[in-house]
């Protein structure tokens, strides 16, 4: 699949459920209503889409959410894209809170998942407590070591906060050296109608790096994972550091995903509303040629890049549609 923009597509997310355990602040609500169950794509439904994308070239799978593994048996969705790894798929990830890790980890690994993201923006019981408005630490701390127990690679992903965790990143990267994880560091986006004024949290990753750089040794690197991050590896842990800056830095050229929601809708870009719906194709009966025709022809239609713009005259968010919708 190749875009207007010369860009083979080559990644798909998906978003096996837009319900979570937790609340960030940044992400959701406090009382988020989430879709009726009918809208919702069963677990079937979405395994012969993902297929479908692999036979028209997809290689690498992310799971997401919402939290992924709150969906009702979302297990048998894992072991079913599991059993496409080399034959066609290269690569099947997740990216979870981690609140139910301890529970999953040896199955996720049994399936063919060999790397996992896990969000954790704090080190701090009591912040934890407060950026995800109920979450208890220990449950996510457990889970990320039931993962490494199981031979899964970690990364943590943290969410740079303005005036929450900034102090925070030192420790976070010295935990992480110690444990043997890799960080990515990410700017908010303004995603979604949070009840909290954007501003107030935003914290552009250029005056982070500059402050880090002051205590760690960053090594430029040219690690790539096709995705957004831009890595620098920390000479004193060994580990890679991450930066994902769609506010500060555009990375779209050079962009090779689309975001699948569980409902069936093929969004091209995280930061634009052009949109396929592709549960109305399957639902009217399409063959599985008569779906990769639809997949191609919203391909067509990627656009070149989003414009985030953190902007206090507009109080309104860039895209209306939270991230737990078309998953992070
Ligand atoms: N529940 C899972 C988790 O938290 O990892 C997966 C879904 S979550 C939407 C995916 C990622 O998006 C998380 O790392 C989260 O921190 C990030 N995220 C959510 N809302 C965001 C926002 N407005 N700006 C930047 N990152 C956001
Ligand atoms: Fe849930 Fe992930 Fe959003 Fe937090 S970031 S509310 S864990 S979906």
């Amino acid at each position: 699949m190749i875009d207007p923009f010369g860009r083979a597509i080559s990644y798909l997310r998906v978003s096996v459920t837009d319900r979570c355990d937790l609340r960030c602040v940044y992400c959701m609500a406090e009382d988020m209503t989430f879709l009726p169950r009918d809208d919702v794509l069963s677990l079937e439904e979405l395994a012969r889409l993902c297929r479908v994308f692999i036979r028209l070239g997809v290689r690498k799978l992310r799971l997401t959410g919402g939290e992924p593994l709150v969906r009702r048996n979302v297990m048998t969705l894992v072991r079913d894209l599991g059993a496409e790894i080399g034959r066609g798929l290269g690569e099947l990830t997740l990216t979870t809170n981690g609140s139910q890790l301890s529970r999953f980890a040896d199955a996720l690994r049994e399936a063919g998942v060999r790397r996992i993201n896990v969000s954790l923006d704090t080190l701090s019981a009591g912040r934890f407590a407060a950026i995800t408005r109920w979450g208890k630490i220990e449950k996510t701390l457990a889970g990320i070591f039931a993962a490494k127990a199981a031979g899964l690679m970690v990364k943590i992903n943290t969410v740079a906060l303005k005036g929450v965790n900034e102090d925070e990143f030192d420790d976070l990267i010295a935990w992480c050296g110690h444990h043997g994880f890799d960080l990515c560091l990410i700017e908010t986006m303004p995603m979604g109608e949070i009840g909290a004024d954007r501003c107030d949290q935003y914290l552009p990753l250029s005056l982070v790096r500059s402050r880090l750089a002051r205590r760690w040794t960053l090594d430029e690197s040219d690690h790539r994972t096709g995705g957004p991050a831009r890595y620098v590896s920390v000479r004193e842990t060994g580990r890679k550091l991450g930066f994902i800056t769609p506010m500060t830095h555009n990375f779209c050229e050079s962009c090779n995903r689309v975001r699948l929601t569980c409902t069936g809708t093929l969004y091209m870009c995280l930061g634009q509303e052009d949109s396929a719906d592709l549960r109305r194709v399957l639902r009217a009966g399409a063959t599985d040629q008569e779906v990769m025709v639809a997949v191609r022809s919203a391909i067509a239609h990627k656009p070149r890049g989003h414009d985030f713009v953190i902007d206090r005259q507009r109080r309104a968010p860039a895209v209306a549609r939270h991230m737990s919708l078309t998953g992070g």
